[in-house]
């Protein structure tokens, strides 16, 4: 159970979504996400679209959420599962598309590696449907060469 006495973390949590009504299901993830339980909204970033990469079917829609969170990163991963699950996520092979997919990037400074997390996502820096929405929300924590080694990966940024 989450621990009341746990202090605030600021997580991102990258969103994405592939099929059906995806810019729907995206904001009101993002809104399912603020409403966590000991959680509270920090910021949101734009809607975006990509090309699928490594994967298959329609584009994506994508952005990120930072949240301040009680829940421990497992909790917090636990949440995020069961969110994609009542999104009608299947998961009938590895990157097939999907419904919705979320993925916790950042932990507060958190480095988690366990057979079901990993904490910074390992492969976030490669994906420029991660870095640019969270770069838009949180300068900070990526860099212009981190941003410059992606830029040749289209992204619009949907208004
Ligand atoms: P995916 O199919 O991309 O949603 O991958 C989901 C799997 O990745 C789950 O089984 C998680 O346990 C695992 N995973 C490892 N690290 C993370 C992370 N930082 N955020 C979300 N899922 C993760």
């Amino acid at each position: 159970m989450a621990n009341p006495e746990r202090p605030e973390v600021l997580a991102y949590v990258a969103l994405g979504a592939n099929l059906g009504a995806a810019q729907a299901t995206v904001l009101a993830a993002m809104q399912s996400v603020a409403a966590l339980p000991q959680t509270r909204f920090i910021a949101s970033s734009s809607l975006y679209r990509t090309a699928p990469l490594d994967a298959a079917g329609p584009d994506f829609i994508n952005a990120v959420v930072a949240v301040s969170t009680r829940l421990s990163a497992p909790e917090l991963l636990l949440h995020l599962q069961r969110l994609e699950i009542g999104a009608g996520r299947e998961r009938p092979y590895r990157n097939a598309p999907r419904t919705l997919d979320l993925d916790i990037l950042l932990y507060g400074d958190a480095s988690i590696t366990s057979p079901t997390l990993q904490v910074p996502h390992p492969r976030m820096w490669q994906r420029a449907f991660v870095l640019v929405p969270l770069a838009e929300i949180a300068p900070a924590k990526v860099s212009s060469p981190q941003l410059q080694a992606v830029a040749s990966q289209e992204i619009e940024r949907l208004v």
